[in-house]
């Protein structure tokens, strides 16, 4: 399936599964390395990161615990430019070791805001891991410690990425076609 339609856009393959599912498992395999004996706790962001979450965490063969938190800050092809932070944090965080997980980091507005505001819980370290990252479209510099793949600023959707609610099933990555920017 080279391309598929969602609503009115065309989006074409970009990243396939056999290639995320490689890349998961080397950045598995660098997390377990550190993390192995620290019991941290992961924090996937939703909705976007929970395809990527339960494949990176699963591929982590270690103690760890799991809070999911969820931020809004996407509407349609381009950012709102504001956040919403609904949190899904419990009490366990301050001293703990956390894994923030992302799907992709676009202005790094949604990271940043959301960084600042776990800071708060006194948490033991803070890491990232995202997916994707669109280094042209960055505003805000984010220290990813663990990354994906980098892409071009162009709009992508599955592995958990929507397109106003669809296309998060999809196996593969996709880009938008350039031929219907
Ligand atoms: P930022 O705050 O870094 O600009 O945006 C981060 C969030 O915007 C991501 O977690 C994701 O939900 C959404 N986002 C950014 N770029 C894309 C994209 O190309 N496709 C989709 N589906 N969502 C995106």
């Amino acid at each position: 399936m080279n391309r598929v339609v969602v609503h009115d856009k065309t989006f074409k393959v970009f990243i396939t599964k056999d290639e995320i599912r490689s890349r998961v498992k080397e950045m598995a395999w660098e997390i377990t390395k550190k993390y192995k004996d620290l019991n941290p706790v992961f924090v996937p962001i939703l909705n976007g990161s929970f395809v990527f979450a339960a494949d990176l965490v699963r591929a982590c063969n270690f103690d760890s615990e799991l809070s999911f938190v969820k931020i809004e800050s996407y509407k349609g092809l381009s950012s709102t430019g504001k956040v919403d932070i609904k949190f899904g944090l419990d009490g366990k965080i301050g001293g703990r070791h956390l894994i923030i997980i992302e799907d992709i980091v676009d202005s790094g507005i949604t990271l940043m805001n959301f960084i600042k505001e776990v800071e708060k819980l006194n948490p033991a370290s803070i890491t990232i891991a995202s997916m994707l990252l669109k280094p042209e479209a960055v505003q805000h510099q984010i220290p990813i410690d663990y990354l994906g793949f980098r892409i071009p600023n162009a709009f992508v959707i599955g592995y958990g990425l929507d397109y106003d609610g669809l296309g998060r099933t999809l196996e593969d990555i996709y880009q938008l076609d350039e031929e219907e920017k």
